[in-house]
């Protein structure tokens, strides 16, 4: 008896296609690299319902002649590659052949295409792998792809589609970075009839200014090279980081590519300029020899290997190294660093000045003590005493910065539902759903803290707020209330502008490294510190003194083993 038997022609054609096409999004990738590809200056996105309902991609590039439209929707059938060689070449997108066939197989696709040089375009329907009459249109030269019917005759994956936000979500991660990589070219992403993007041939710092509201004063351009590679691109400075890596892109030759292990190495280098858990904004762009890349791993095109990782991993390290000790910003420059930083973006003028009128820095230098017992001050930087068990060794600018941390994080406490400061005009902040849903659960908690929001369907108008966090941008602010929800913990008001408000608050006010200090100052510095509540860490991290007992010191020099 024999059991296995050869697949349909039509079953194995909608296999491969499922391969190639999972969801609007792969449609709308695989369209707009095609345009990319036929050399387009103007590429126009037209969404409806999640692209679900359907997609047009319309283009102004070479085009195609009437008699290639029904070739572009064969399977195997490119005009990318000819011979083996090309393939190792591959330094177009597209080179399977096999996109718009496999659209073909499992949704309608109408072609039209006009090459230059012909007064007329023609168009072409495809439904379900069955080919219509090629007819004429009139149409300026460039080629318009639309997608509709999607997964109509396979319901089983029909039923994998999610709802139209998230399908619109995903759509934007793939257009996004293909976007942000072509800023010679204009574009266009229209959903439901709302102009999500339109922006024109720009130069790459246009471009990243209008897709992702970053400006060059928070980006770090660098460019590195070695002898085989580059990597060139922008750095987020340390306080753009926040939550998600939706603002991490990679391209390898000018491809988007996802690299977890790549994003980790800039993570591990900006260090302590970071907070746990949080992601650095980057854009690299990362070029080596094609030979040296391998695309051709999945039919999604959208993973990358390397012949020599290490080689990679390493230049990318050095360069993000670079960029942040260029920047003063590497951790090994920290104190002046830090503040480098901070001056930057997260000093939020009302909360600072809020605190500043409210608390009168205590300072060392206005104390006097009379009191004999020496306080040994080393390279104006480390203060040694003795203490009753041994020794103490203080680094004094994170000393005093620790006890003005406290200082101002309790006047901040005090303040922070006190007053109550109108949004004019008022701000709506879009969150993503699961944030949204998490939030609106907890509005008597919110309004408790002085937050005055009105939820709307998908959507919070925000109409008053606690002074203290007036001027701030609420989207981020929220994002962070609701990933303490997210994660069953409290809203913690102590968001992270907050705490480097404050810090940057205490840094500037401490005294320096580097600064001589008087007897009398040094022994307030210390009776002050150990009377503080945390006296452990500076506000980033850093220790603030270290405590050898008699017994550590015996140890080392070997009186007790
Ligand atoms: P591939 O891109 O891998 O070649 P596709 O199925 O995506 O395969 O496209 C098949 C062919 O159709 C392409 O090689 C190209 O010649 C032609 N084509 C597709 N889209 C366009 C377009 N927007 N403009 C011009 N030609 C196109
Ligand atoms: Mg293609």
């Amino acid at each position: 008896m024999i059991r296995i038997k050869e697949l349909s022609a039509d079953l194995k054609a909608q296999i491969a296609a499922g391969q190639v096409i999972e969801n609007p999004a792969s449609v709308v990738k695989e369209l707009v690299e095609n345009a990319l590809d036929a050399g387009a200056t103007a590429i126009d996105i037209i969404l409806e319902k999640g692209g679900t309902h359907r997609i047009t991609v319309a283009d102004n590039g070479c085009g195609m002649y009437s008699e290639e439209l029904s070739l572009a929707v064969q399977p195997q059938s490119t005009s990318k590659i000819a011979t083996v060689e090309d393939l190792a070449q591959l330094l177009s997108f597209g080179f399977r052949g096999e996109a718009l066939a496999s659209m073909a197989t499992v949704a309608a696709v109408t072609l039209a295409s006009r090459v230059a040089e012909e007064k007329i375009g023609s168009q072409l329907t495809v439904t379900q792998g069955k080919l219509g009459a090629v007819t004429q249109v009139g149409m300026s030269p460039g080629t318009s792809v639309t997608v509709t019917k999607l997964f109509e005759a396979t319901p089983a994956r029909k039923k994998f589609l999610k709802s139209e936000a998230t399908e619109q979500k995903k759509i934007l991660s793939v257009v996004v970075p293909l976007i942000l990589v072509h800023p010679e070219v204009a574009f266009s992403l229209i959903h439901n009839t709302k102009t999500v993007i339109d922006v024109p041939a720009q130069t790459p710092e246009e471009r990243i200014a209008a897709v992702l509201r970053l400006h060059s004063g928070v980006l770090f351009p660098f460019e590195y090279s070695d002898q085989h590679y580059t990597v060139a691109g922008f750095l987020g400075a340390p306080q753009l980081a926040n939550k998600g890596s939706h603002r991490q892109f990679l391209f390898i030759n000018g491809r988007p590519t996802h690299r977890s292990d790549l994003a980790k190495v800039v993570k591990d280098a900006y260090g302590t300029l970071l907070e746990p858990r949080s992601f650095p904004v980057f854009i690299l762009y990362l070029t080596l020899p094609q030979e040296m890349v391998d695309v051709n791993v999945n039919p999604k095109k959208d993973t990358v290997t390397f012949y020599n990782e290490t080689a990679v991993r390493t230049l990318v390290q050095q360069a993000v190294v670079e960029v942040l000790e260029r920047e003063d910003l590497h951790y090994t420059s920290h104190g002046q660093g830090f503040e480098a930083l901070l001056r930057t973006k997260t000093m939020e003028p009302v909360t600072a000045s809020v605190l500043r009128s409210d608390i009168d820095p205590w300072t060392v230098k206005d104390f006097s003590l009379d009191d004999s017992a020496e306080i040994l001050q080393v390279h104006n930087l480390y203060l040694i005493a003795q203490t009753s068990h041994g020794i103490v060794i203080i680094d004094q600018h994170a000393a005093h910065e620790r006890i003005l941390y406290q200082q101002f994080l309790e006047a901040f406490e005090a303040k922070k539902s006190q007053l109550v400061t109108k949004v004019r005009p008022q701000v709506t902040v879009t969150l993503s759903t699961e944030e949204f849903a998490a939030l609106s659960e907890k509005q008597a908690i919110l309004q408790e803290m002085g937050f005055l929001l009105q939820f709307l369907g998908d959507a919070i108008k925000v109409k008053a707020v606690p002074t203290l966090f007036s001027g701030r941008n609420f989207t981020e602010l929220f994002s962070e209330f609701a990933a303490d929800l997210l994660s069953d913990r409290e809203i913690s008001e102590l968001d992270s502008t907050t705490h480097r408000t404050l810090a940057f608050l205490a840094c500037r006010t401490a005294i320096k490294a580097g600064e001589p200090l008087a007897q009398d100052e040094r022994r307030r510095l210390l009776e002050k510190l150990f009377s503080t509540k945390t006296q452990f860490t500076c506000p980033h991290g850093r220790p603030v003194y270290i405590d050898l007992e008699m017994h550590d010191l015996h140890k080392l020099f070997k009186r007790i083993l």
